[in-house]
């Protein structure tokens, strides 16, 4: 048990790309994983493999998690409540807020401390400067591990709530996944038409940079100006409609831009016809 020798729990991914790292940088490695044979590479590599929950955590002062959700977390974690007590762990398992608050209770109450985290990069992305994890909980946890925390991704700490790091990665993953199927849904419409996703990778790229409309709303969503000077609910309506007959035209299944479109009814039905998109607020939470 050192400054440079951790625990990581779970093997997915995510896990396997953490370990891998900290293997690179030189760190003691204890694993365990419930598939033990994903560890294989890993133990090749000088990792060392717990047999038990037990001796994973009475390893290493800060154990890492990475799993599936929380219920896989207390799965895990139950196995050895009393080889809790005295560790960091920090719980880089996403799951929802509230989950992150009762699971730092339940830590707390068996003697140890849960630093949550929201990790914003993909595995192969784990270790490279530009990865960044959301993390909060209590601050000094996270300063007596930063180093080690450091070795996987920056550290963007929102506070002392558990819950706040997981509210924040909740928050860009609804934004993430909309938005990227709204990107599959395009090439879908462009693939049907003969346009390959490469051919139109750099029109996508522009398109879905969004900072720009991100800048000009933001103060105004703060400010509940929902003021049509720029655009109307009246026109992304007509504009959505054009995108559903171009879609089903082109034989792709067009639910994705009905359900925006059906949005944009219930704000015009709301009375909202001649105001922003950004008067959807209203509709999605009355
Ligand atoms: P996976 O879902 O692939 O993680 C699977 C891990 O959870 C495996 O170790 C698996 O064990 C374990 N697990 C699942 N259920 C149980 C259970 N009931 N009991 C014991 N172990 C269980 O996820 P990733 O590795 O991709 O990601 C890990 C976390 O990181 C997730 O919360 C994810 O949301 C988050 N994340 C992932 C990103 C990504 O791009 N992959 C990006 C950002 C965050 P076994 O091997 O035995 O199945």
């Amino acid at each position: 048990m050192t400054a440079t020798s951790v625990t990581v729990i779970g093997l997915g991914p995510m896990g396997h790309a953490m370990a891998g790292t900290y293997l690179d940088k030189g760190y003691e490695v204890t694993l365990w994983n419930r598939t033990p044979a994903k560890a294989d590479g890993l133990v090749a590599r000088g990792a060392h493999r717990a047999d038990t929950v037990e001796a994973a955590l009475k390893a290493n002062d800060l154990v890492v998690l990475s799993l599936t959700d929380y219920a896989a977390v207390y799965a895990i974690l139950e196995q050895a409540p009393a080889a809790l007590a005295g560790r960091t762990i920090a719980n880089l398992t996403s799951d929802t807020p509230t989950q992150a608050r009762e699971a730092a209770e339940w830590t707390a109450a068996r003697g140890a401390v849960q630093i949550t985290g929201g990790v914003q990069v993909p595995p192969p992305a784990i270790g490279t400067p530009e990865a960044v994890t959301y993390y909060s909980g209590p601050k000094e946890a996270i300063e007596t591990h930063r180093a080690a925390l450091e070795v996987l991704t920056g550290i963007d700490y929102l506070g002392e709530d558990p819950g706040l790091a997981a509210l924040f990665y909740q928050i860009g993953i609804d934004m993430f996944w909309t938005g990227l199927v709204g990107y599959l849904h395009g090439q879908a419409v462009a693939q049907a038409n003969g346009i390959s996703a490469q051919q139109f990778l750099p029109h996508a790229v522009k398109t879905m940079d969004f900072r720009y409309f991100l800048e000009f709303y933001a103060p105004r969503i703060d400010a509940g100006n929902h003021e049509g000077d720029v655009d109307t609910l009246a026109m992304g309506a007509a504009s959505l409609e054009h995108v559903m007959h171009t879609a089903r035209a082109s034989g792709v299944d067009s639910s994705l831009p009905a359900a925006v479109l059906d949005l944009f009814r219930r704000g015009i039905a709301a009375g909202h016809g001649q105001d922003s998109l950004t008067s959807l607020a209203k509709v999605l939470k009355p």
